[in-house]
């Protein structure tokens, strides 16, 4: 349910709709948009007398909301969600541009590939330090000695740093090196975790499930929200299809459909979508064209040696040359680069 107040009601009217509402055993979160509040109602909506609240002077409408997600329904906060990451805007006008290599693999290595991400255009380094392989033979990632090569790039960069948690044992190592927390597509229904998350003080970047539908990877982002952390991002990786030719399917659509049902950022990972580095950019412009939040893109100077996803790894000059041509279209669809 959500109360829409009159342009006219004070920020006392405001207060004791909340107050009312909170009398009856449910939560509010309060959104002042411009020049109109409004209270959204969380919890057992059946206790609240929709027509009571009509009669107030300062309310203008009640609504029902449908969706059972509601601290990230568009319809509980009509603009967008701005999510600071360590000084970086992403949403709204903002164009959140995320490069880096799949997995950390050596300080000269990171540096050597934050450096170019950099001078590129890039305002976000990417590196997993933890990997969630297919495997278990397969190389699992640097762990901690991963974070601290990721802190030191930061350092002589300055790009904040995103990387996969896996496990909350590591939550407290990761708030304190990381600056944008990854959850992978697939934790992205570990509830456990999610609700640890909701703890956090960092923001969280949380990607689609392989085969998660939108209500159920918005309803992810919910549950984070819900244990008190509202600074989520989504971002969709390409999900199963029957089509084995590309590692996954991109859903573009993901980014319309996210924008209206919910005011979180959405980014899109081209990388991860199509597996192979040469589908990368013309589905980065695509993205980008239709108004997607951000790119989170993997980038090696030697994609030939990665120990992960050289395959879909773009060099730095590929990147560079991306970037540039991307930058031309997201000022046509209002983005600041
Ligand atoms: C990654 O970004 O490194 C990754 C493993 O992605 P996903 O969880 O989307 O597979
Ligand atoms: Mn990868």
């Amino acid at each position: 349910m959500i109360i829409v107040m009159k342009k006219e009601a004070t920020k006392q009217d405001v207060a004791n709709v909340s107050q009312m509402i909170e009398d009856k055993g449910l939560a509010v979160s309060v959104v002042d948009g411009q020049g109109v509040s409004v209270v959204g109602v969380i919890g057992d909506t059946t206790k609240v007398d929709a027509r009571q609240l009509e009669v107030l002077h300062s309310v203008d409408k009640v609504m029902h909301v449908g969706e059972p997600y509601k601290l990230a329904n568009r319809a509980f906060h009509p603009e967008d969600s701005i999510i600071d990451v360590a000084g970086v805007k992403v949403g709204g006008e903002n164009l959140a541009l995320i490069a880096g290599p799949c997995s950390v693999e050596s300080v000269e290595q990171v540096v050597e590939i934050a450096k170019a991400a950099k001078a590129a255009g890039a305002n976000m380094l990417r590196g997993g330090a933890f990997k969630p392989r297919t495997s278990p033979y397969a190389f699992q990632g640097m762990g901690s000695n991963g974070l601290d090569i990721l802190v030191e790039a930061k350092k002589i960069t300055g790009l904040p740093i995103v990387s996969e948690l896996m496990d909350a044992s590591y939550i407290e190592e990761f708030e304190e090196k990381v600056d944008l927390i990854q959850i992978g597509a697939r934790n992205m229904q570990n509830f456990d975790l999610l609700k640890k998350l909701g703890k956090v003080k960092k923001p969280i970047l949380l990607k689609r499930g392989l085969c998660a539908t939108f209500e159920e990877w918005i309803m992810s982002a919910e549950y984070i929200m819900a244990h008190g952390n509202p600074n989520v991002i989504l971002c969709e990786r390409g999900i199963r299809t029957f089509e084995s030719y590309t590692r996954n399917t991109l859903d573009l659509q993901a980014i319309p459909v996210v924008q209206k049902l919910t005011h979180l950022p959405i980014i899109i990972d081209p990388s991860h979508a199509g597996g192979k580095w040469w589908l990368v950019e013309p589905m980065a412009k695509a993205a980008v064209a239709a108004g997607c939040d951000g790119l989170m893109v993997e980038v090696h100077n030697n994609p030939e040696c990665a120990m992960c996803d050289g395959p879909q790894s773009l060099k730095p000059e590929k990147y560079a040359k991306l970037i540039k041509e991307v930058g031309a279209i997201a000022q046509i669809v209002g983005k600041k680069v």
